[in-house]
């Protein structure tokens, strides 16, 4: 791969595909086609010397194919996603997500000169029985089968790992697969439903302040753990993964295990206040506990994610914080 061979970036208005534009373009890359089905003026971020192309629904199979005319590398992030109130409430939608990965796949086969094509499954794509329970211990890659994962977006999400494989199987297409465990940071979602709760704490601690309350509301028990990703590792794994010899798919996340409690601790404690919390345990709240065993990509990669999260909260919240201010004076967001 040459700097100024074509990457295609589906999926570019978003929060990760935007990272990694910009991360790309610092690295010296001259030939990116950022691909997105929003209206420009609503992408996160857009970078210099990258060609935008706006308002191109990745669902529509002649998209793809013009769009991944003469590229080398694809990544494919686009797809209709968001927090749990969202997923839980649009599994048609998600799952139509499907039509934009396999006509990429399509297009990679018969238009492109691929030599490699990175997919972004999650780890919602797991077997949802095995996440009943706090007790939980991490995720192994095998835990995906038997196959139950999270009704609607995680089928979505296995079945298009599954079509990678078998692209590459078949058609010889280098397919890599990494499932994400919760990615945060700067440039995401942080408003209007289909934010994830990094953010969303962030801005409801935010809102309070500026309301002069002391209340939050917390979905579910606050009990609920999880892990959380900050962004530059996110963005590491994706290029290590890409140009690796791993073909199979495997976790891209962070270990460090909190429960939603510590992530709002962490967060009253970087805004210098304490809130009173007021837990909404008919909210929606996915499953109750989840983490990320590291034990494979240590072993492939000799690397996992490790910034603390009280450390990649500090920057989100920041972020979030001017954007929440630049918005009430009227402002459009702040980089
Ligand atoms: P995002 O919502 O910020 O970005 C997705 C982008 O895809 C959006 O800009 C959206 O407009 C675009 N898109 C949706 N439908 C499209 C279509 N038909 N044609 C063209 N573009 C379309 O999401 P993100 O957080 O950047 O996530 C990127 C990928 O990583 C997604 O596939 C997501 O499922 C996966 N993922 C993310 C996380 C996370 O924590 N952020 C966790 C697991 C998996």
């Amino acid at each position: 791969m040459n700097k100024t061979d074509r990457i295609v970036i589906a999926g570019a208005g978003g929060f990760i595909a935007g990272n990694l534009i910009k991360r790309l373009v610092g690295d010296g890359f001259t030939n990116i086609r950022a691909v997105d089905i929003k209206p420009i003026e609503q992408w996160y971020q857009t970078t210099d010397g990258v060609e935008n192309v706006a308002d191109c629904d990745l669902k529509e199979k002649d998209n793809c194919y013009r769009v991944m005319e003469g590229a080398v590398e694809a990544y494919n992030f686009a797809a209709d996603m968001g927090g749990m109130g969202f997923i839980e409430s649009h599994k048609a939608e998600c799952m139509l997500s499907v039509l934009i990965n396999t006509h990429m796949l399509m297009a990679a086969r018969d238009v492109g000169k691929i030599e490699r094509y990175f997919y972004s499954s999650s780890a919602c794509a797991y077997n949802t029985t095995l996440q009943k329970d706090t007790s939980v211990t991490a995720l192994k890659e095998s835990d995906a089968y038997p196959a139950m994962a999270e009704d609607g977006y995680g089928w979505e999400k296995l079945f298009s790992e599954r079509m990678c494989k078998h692209f590459r199987e078949d058609y010889g297409i280098e397919t890599r697969v990494a499932r994400f465990h919760n990615v945060y940071g700067p440039f995401g979602t942080w408003d209007g439903g289909r934010e994830k709760a990094p953010a969303a704490i962030s801005r409801k601690v935010i809102d309070a302040l500026d309301a002069g309350s002391d209340q939050i509301e917390i979905w579910g028990d606050g009990e609920q753990t999880r892990s959380f990703m900050y962004i530059d590792d996110c963005l590491e794994g994706v290029l290590k993964l890409t140009h690796s010899d791993h073909v199979e798919p495997i976790n891209l996340g962070s270990s460090e295990l909190v429960s939603i409690n510590t992530l709002v601790d962490y967060v009253e404690d970087i805004a210098s206040v304490k809130l009173h919390r007021n837990y909404k345990l008919d909210a929606p709240k996915g499953v109750r506990g989840r983490n990320s065993d590291n034990t494979l990509i240590k072993e492939v990669f000799g690397w996992e994610p490790s910034l603390p999260l009280r450390e990649g909260m500090a920057k989100t919240y920041e972020w979030i914080k001017a954007q929440y201010e630049a918005r009430k004076a009227g402002r459009k967001v702040v980089e």
